[in-house]
């Protein structure tokens, strides 16, 4: 029903992989790079503190895993929101830092990422209605977080038992004879049609307050049209199906692809998961 990663696509995730400066993957494999080619050197809105940022030379916005609510793992570029901490305790979106120089070198601290734990903070703390933005975003995705570990275990589980009940049906009968001319023993290939199931979603109190608070901040649509994927997807997680029915017809047809298609059956399936897919 939904594109997702196969097992052999998974244990590709224990490849050797390389971090630029704030963790990022960069490099994965001769196919999958992200490379850089200099740095900018910023000051922060808040206090004017300084620091580097990398200048990619090329970008690769691959990702293993894509999720509903716009959560990308294993991904070669950044995928967070932007929300950044100063060393004065203030929180600032990276595309608000100021470019004073570009260097080969990273000459000031990188930029910091703001815990998980700290967002509520950074939500009640924050400058403007972008900063809230930003922190609430990632907050809805890290909340998130739980169920997406419940939905591997549950995916794996079940996917192993269709490979195991795939196995015992077709066991391997070649004949000695067989196995000299080295005929293939029969092989598992994920079928579309294998049980696809996932555990319930039941968001917490703290979850739908902030899904209904990043509802307020985008509504009404006019001034946030870029935001129309997520906006529709927290209408679908929130239950709110022909609210979330509503902003999917509004989205222009160039945006439409993969992300939307796979909302728009999910919110048919009157389904409020996050839920997991490949590009
Ligand atoms: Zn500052």
């Amino acid at each position: 029903m939904f594109q997702e990663g196969t097992t052999k696509v998974l244990q590709k995730l224990h490849a050797p992989e390389l971090r630029d400066q704030n963790h990022h993957l960069v490099y994965f494999s001769k196919e999958h790079m992200t490379s850089i080619t200099g740095y900018s050197i910023n000051a922060t809105p808040c206090c004017g503190k300084t620091y580097s940022t990398p200048r990619y030379r090329s970008m690769n916005f691959s990702a293993w895993e894509h999720w509903t609510d716009g959560y990308r793992d294993y991904s070669l570029m950044p995928n967070d929101h932007g929300l950044r901490k100063c060393e004065c305790g203030g929180y600032y979106l990276i595309k608000e830092l100021k470019t004073i120089a570009h260097a080969e070198k990273a000459n000031a601290p990188d930029t910091t990422d703001v815990p998980a734990e700290e967002l509520p903070k950074a939500i009640t703390q924050a400058r403007t209605p972008e900063v809230e933005l930003a922190a609430r975003l990632e907050y809805w995705q890290h909340l998130n977080h739980v169920y997406r570990a419940c939905y591997r275990n549950h995916r794996d589980a079940e996917m192993s038992a269709t490979q195991s009940a795939w196995e015992a049906a077709n066991p391997d009968t070649r004949t000695l004879w067989q196995k000299i001319r080295k005929i293939e023993p029969p092989k598992y290939t994920p079928q579309p049609n294998s049980p696809f199931t996932y555990p319930p979603f039941e968001p917490t109190d703290e979850q739908c307050n902030n899904m209904k608070a990043l509802l307020d901040l985008l509504l009404p649509i006019e001034k946030n049209r870029s935001y129309l994927l997520e906006i529709a997807e927290l209408h679908r997680e929130l239950g709110q199906f022909d609210k979330a029915f509503m902003m999917l017809q509004e989205l222009p047809e160039e945006d439409l692809g993969v992300t939307s298609q796979l909302i728009a059956k999910l919110v048919d399936k009157k389904e409020t998961a996050p839920i997991r897919y490949r590009m």
